[in-house]
């Protein structure tokens, strides 16, 4: 530690040096410890050797002159203060000490010891003073280094003043590079969503003269161009007086925390085995959507899709399966859609497509039937070849709802109406659509009470042998006495209970009724004639149908061969497999099986031999083209002489003319069925039928 009492005089001149000398040794006060010598080279020897804490130099001596006299001096130590001795004409030199680093200089002129002293303990309490701001300074930046943050630092003109070292492997700008540099060219930082440059956060801080944060988005450009998502706030810098003379930015690395944050945002708004965007996701794109068409007048594009009997995959294959069919399917349908729609996963086997800009309603029907079209090519997953088709449903905005519910819903309406036309197409909604779907909810809730309340009843309509005239059989016929809206035909209601699974304990009590009405007919000895009852799909595939029949037929003590079951041609070629074997243990009980509506489903010969059926009915659509056109009468004659040579019974339905009887008897069609004989009735009056026969008979 040096001595701050030590003094160095270096003076050429006896007197003079003997004068200061004297003023300096004060036997009084605490004075200095000096030591004179009277050349530079000594001088330059004794800061070497001692410690010295103040040089007192005269810059005229025997070996040195002027201002080299300071530099060399300086330059051995430059840590100790020199106080320059001069005269009045040579005061421009000792100025120019003063600018290479001299604290003082004094005029051998003015000199007596008050000033003397005065001046140099001065000097000394300066440089105490100094050495504290020097260490204080030297700690504030180890302190700056050692901390996880940058720092960064600018003055008014918006130059950069400093910045510490993590700060520097961020920004990869040196101290030495970056110090004096503008702000932006060491940090450079963008909006990470826009990729537009961001507003100078130390610019800002300075303006509003207050501490800013920082955009949550921000992504600082390192000078090699790597990113990184980063994380500030910005002061301004203030002088004692309370001026802002620049400002301070720390700053941090928060990459990781930030794609964390992103990887959290994207698992709730995707759905997780396919990636898409899910139902929360759309819901706010379809909204931002509607609000910018609103703006541009421009029209928009929801596509609802459902896959076509995904369940029965699921249900034979499993889910794992089921799970990597979507995932295939997902990857299709982002395959045909632009960019800039959306493709995203409702759920289950629903997928909604968002086209937010469209030109014409039929480029959307021809992106839908693009999409159709891929899904229907094999799907090979785990060795299988799986054939998936699905049914979509178009909205338009403004046309089919004016918000993201309604367009969904107007959609999922014409998604439903695709399925009623077969499936494997797509569908524009229509207003009809939507007050046809109300109608058909409100009917469906009428309909599950219809059974308890006791509003069904059966009607019966004969058949006829065609040469006889006698009464073959009668079927039974679903009636639905609704009390408010009055009776209900079969074919309005009967598709919403096969669809909502009513038709099954509705089946259940039609064939009850029908066995205990025949039964009853039996036993009071009315004529012997089997009674058929209609079957749906659905009722023929459900699980306990054969233990529900025979159990049926046991209760009522009915002869199985007195039951016959009509089935559409459609419900036995749907999964021809699984028909064959059901119809076997049908008729394995006993009962009489019929092909209803034949004619309409185009079987082929070939399954009509598999099947165990014992009659043929001939669809009202032939008969009812009999007279009028030779090439329908052709095919008919054709049908009748095929179910014979299948020895199958041949029945006409829908017969209601003189003419078509003819026909059907000419052609050797056996029986016969239709308002030409016989209305449906209610049973009393089948019973009289029975008793009298048929009024008109087979040879007017
Ligand atoms: P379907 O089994 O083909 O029945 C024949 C339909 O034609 C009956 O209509 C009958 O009333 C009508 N019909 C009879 N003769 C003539 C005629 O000469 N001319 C014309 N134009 N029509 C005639 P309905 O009773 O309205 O039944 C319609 C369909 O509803 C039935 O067609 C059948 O598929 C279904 N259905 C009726 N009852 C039941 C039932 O209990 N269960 C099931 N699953 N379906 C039933
Ligand atoms: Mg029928
Ligand atoms: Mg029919």
């Amino acid at each position: 530690m040096m001595n701050r009492n030590k003094l160095l005089l270096i003076e050429g001149d006896s007197t003079e040096g003997k004068l200061i000398l004297e003023a300096l040794v004060d036997p009084r006060a605490s004075s200095f410890d000096v030591d004179w010598v009277r050349l530079l080279s000594d001088g330059l020897k004794r800061l070497g050797e001692r410690k010295t804490g103040l040089v007192l130099l005269d810059l005229c001596l025997p070996d040195s002159e002027g201002i080299a006299t300071f530099e060399k001096v300086f330059a051995a130590a430059p840590h100790i203060p020199i106080v320059v001795l001069s005269r009045l004409n040579d005061e421009s030199t000792a100025n120019e000490s003063l600018k290479r680093g001299a604290y003082d200089y004094l005029l051998k002129d003015h000199l007596d010891r008050y000033t003397l002293t005065r001046a140099l303990r001065h000097v000394i309490e300066r440089k105490g003073v100094e050495d504290v701001l020097f260490n204080e300074k030297e700690h504030a930046q180890v302190t700056l280094n050692s901390i996880g943050d940058a720092v960064l630092s600018m003055d008014i003109s918006g130059n950069v003043t400093y910045i510490n070292r993590v700060g520097e492997t961020m920004t990869g700008w040196s101290r030495q590079e970056a110090v004096g540099r503008p702000l932006a060219e060491v940090f450079q930082i963008i909006d990470g969503t826009t990729r537009k440059p961001a507003r100078n956060p130390l610019e800002e801080a300075i303006l509003e003269n207050q501490v800013i944060g920082l955009n949550p988005t921000c992504v600082l450009i390192r000078r090699d161009g790597l990113e990184l998502a980063i994380e500030d706030s910005t002061a301004p810098v203030r002088d004692r007086f309370g001026q802002v003379t620049g400002a301070v930015i720390v700053f941090r690395d928060v990459s990781a925390s930030r794609a964390m944050t992103i990887k959290m945002s994207h698992l709730a708004q995707h759905d997780s085995l396919t990636d898409l965007p899910n139902r929360v996701l759309l819901t706010d794109r379809l909204t931002q959507a509607i609000s910018l068409a609103r703006r541009t007048s421009e029209q928009l594009v929801v596509l609802f899709l459902d896959l076509d009997h995904f369940k029965n995959i699921n249900d034979s294959l499993g889910h794992a399966i089921g799970d990597k069919l979507l995932q295939s399917v997902a990857q299709r349908l982002v395959a045909c859609a632009r960019h800039s729609d959306t493709v995203s996963r409702q759920g289950g086997d629903e997928f909604v497509v968002l086209l937010p800009q469209i030109g014409r309603a039929a480029d959307a029907a021809v992106l839908a039937q693009k999409m159709i079209t891929a899904l229907a090519a094999p799907h090979t997953i785990a060795g299988n070849e799986l054939r998936i088709n699905a049914s979509i449903g178009i909205s338009r905005y403004p046309n089919d709802g004016q918000d993201a519910e309604s367009l969904l819903k107007s959609a999922d309406t014409a998604m439903y109406y695709a399925k009623k036309k077969g499936r494997n197409n797509f569908q524009f909604f229509k207003a009809d659509m939507a007050t046809r779907a109300a109608a058909r909810q409100s009917l469906e809730g009428l309909l599950g009470r219809a059974l308890e309340r006791h509003e069904f009843v059966l009607h019966y309509q004969p058949k006829v042998d065609l040469q006889t005239g006698e009464i073959t059989g009668i079927e039974a016929l679903l009636r639905w006495l609704q009390p408010d809206r009055g009776p209900i035909p079969p074919l309005q209601f009967v598709p919403i209970a096969e669809e909502s699974g009513l038709i099954v304990p509705i089946g259940r009590w039609v064939l009850r009724e029908a066995c205990t009405q025949l039964r009853a007919w039996l036993e009071v000895g009315l004529r012997r004639v089997s009674v058929a009852v209609n079957l749906s799909g659905v009722e023929f595939r459900a699980k306990h149908f054969l233990e529900g029949v025979r159990t049926i037929l046991e209760e009522t003590r009915l002869e199985p061969r007195f039951l016959e079951f009509e089935l559409t041609e459609s419900v036995l070629m749907n999964h021809v497999e699984g028909s064959v074997s059901r119809l076997q243990a049908l008729k394995a009980l006993g009962v009489q099986l019929t092909v209803d509506d034949f004619g309409t489903g185009y079987s082929s010969l070939s399954y009509l031999r598999r099947f165990p059926i014992d009659a043929l009915k001939l669809d009202q659509f032939f008969i009812h083209h009999i007279t009028a056109d030779p090439k329908e009468a052709a095919i008919i004659s054709a049908v009748i002489d095929m179910g014979k040579k299948l020895k199958q019974r041949v029945i006409a339905e829908g017969v209601e003319t003189r003419e078509q009887r003819n026909f059907l008897q000419v052609h050797g069609c056996g029986e016969g069925q239709g308002y030409y004989f016989s209305h449906p009735m209610a049973a009393e009056e089948c019973a009289k039928l029975l008793r009298t026969g048929i009024a008109k008979t087979v040879s007017d």
